[in-house]
């Protein structure tokens, strides 16, 4: 079934053709490789943007819509990981990038803020961690002892990450592929890249997160591909969720698009193994869960008018994957959210342009690709 939010009406990107060969081939057209391609183009390149499909037609236009701030894995999490220093480079930029978002989305972003929900005491203790985490390293975020129906009774606690937003996503991507065609990218849809040695010499930047692009090399498979699966309800009168909402770690995730339709996500948990593919259907396990979930939060049963799945990248240690690829002449990658790239897809995208053009960052060291093959960090 069509996603929700690829069913919107939309004008394609106006068609270029470059004037010579592509300096540049991007591989992939939803956030990461719109981005990627406008900042090349920005930069001067003759630049090339190639899907398989249609532009976010991969996760970009399959996921909850959630515009969350930081890496997969919560600040202090993370911060235990790779230092705090890191981890609050890591928050300020994907803050800006927040920022970018809210200034190129127009109506494909509402600025709400999103809460992170405790189901238990030790989901609690683990939110007040991250929240005294935050807030000692001057992050803004809210902490919620009392929840309003329907939240009170089911979860305990929550944070509200202020800075975040909700997205439209396809709506959002496909006007990120409009700028990136109008300031001179070719896109060209339907065109799948089986090899290297067809794209003319050019410099190619790989950006199919967890779709498998057979371009990788020696670090193809090791960005896992995994299925995350959504519904969409019949739109409801009431505004229960107008945040984004997720609890369980992430297992669960909510809230309701513009016209009251509540867009759930998530219970991969129920069948985990099973989601480690990259198979793009739904299954009735996990598809039950998710009606359940919201016709118990909601209080009674709803209809569900869409069903889908995407799949995602997922990398063992919560960092993205950003960098030259190693063993390869001339391939880049940006992928690797583990399931939180709608933000992290745009400051990666921009990230590897600015890598391809020659620019430093104190970031490329810790998302280096080798790591995946034990070497790097
Ligand atoms: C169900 C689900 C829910 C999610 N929810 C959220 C959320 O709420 N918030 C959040 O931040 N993140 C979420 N994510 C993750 C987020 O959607 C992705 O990390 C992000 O969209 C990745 O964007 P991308 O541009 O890197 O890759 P994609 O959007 O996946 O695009 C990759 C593209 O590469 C193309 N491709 C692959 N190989 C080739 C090839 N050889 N030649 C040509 N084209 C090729 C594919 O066709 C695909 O269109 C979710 C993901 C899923 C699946």
């Amino acid at each position: 079934m069509i996603p929700y939010w690829l069913s919107e009406a939309h004008e394609p990107p106006p068609a270029v053709a470059l004037d010579g060969p592509p300096d540049v081939v991007v591989v992939g057209a939803g956030v990461t490789g719109c981005a990627a391609a406008l900042r090349l183009a920005h930069a001067g390149m003759r630049v090339r943007l190639c899907d398989a499909r249609e532009v976010a037609g991969g996760a970009s236009g399959r996921n909850g819509g959630f515009a969350l701030r930081g890496a997969p894995a919560p600040f202090d999490v993370t911060a235990a990981s790779v230092g705090e220093e890191s981890a609050r480079a890591i928050w300020a930029w994907s803050e800006r990038a927040i920022d970018r978002i809210e200034e190129l989305a127009g109506d494909a972003f509402r600025r709400v803020g999103s809460l992170r929900l405790a189901v238990d005491e030790e989901e609690r203790d683990e939110l007040r961690s991250e929240y005294d985490a935050l807030v000692g390293a001057g992050f803004a975020a809210e902490w919620l002892d009392d929840l309003a129906p329907p939240l009170a009774g089911r979860f305990t606690a929550a944070i509200r990450h202020v800075p975040d937003g909700v997205l439209q996503p396809a709506r959002w991507v496909r006007r990120l592929a409009r700028l990136a065609a109008e300031a001179g990218v070719e896109i060209r849809e339907h065109a799948r890249v089986t090899s290297l040695d067809e794209l003319e010499g050019a410099t190619v930047v790989v950006c199919s997160d967890g779709y498998p692009s057979g371009l990788l090399g020696p670090i193809e498979g090791l960005i896992i591909p995994t299925r995350g699966q959504v519904i969409a309800t019949e739109p409801i009168p009431e505004r229960l969720f107008q945040v984004p909402h997720y609890g369980r770690h992430g297992f669960d995730y909510w809230h309701q698009a513009e016209d009251g339709r509540v867009v759930a996500g998530g219970f991969r948990d129920v069948s985990l193994f099973s989601e480690f593919t990259a198979d793009e259907h739904t299954t009735d396990v996990v598809q039950d869960a998710l009606s359940s979930f919201v016709n118990g939060l909601v209080g009674r049963e709803l209809r569900v008018d869409y069903r889908w799945a995407g799949i995602f990248g997922l990398v063992m240690d919560f960092l993205p994957v950003v960098g030259a690829v190693p063993g390869l002449d001339r391939v880049w990658v940006a992928g690797g959210y583990s399931g939180h790239g709608n933000v992290l897809g745009l400051a990666c995208g921009e990230l590897v342009a600015r890598a391809v053009a020659g620019e430093d960052d104190p970031l490329l060291p810790l998302f280096d690709p080798g790591r995946l093959l034990g070497a790097g960090a």
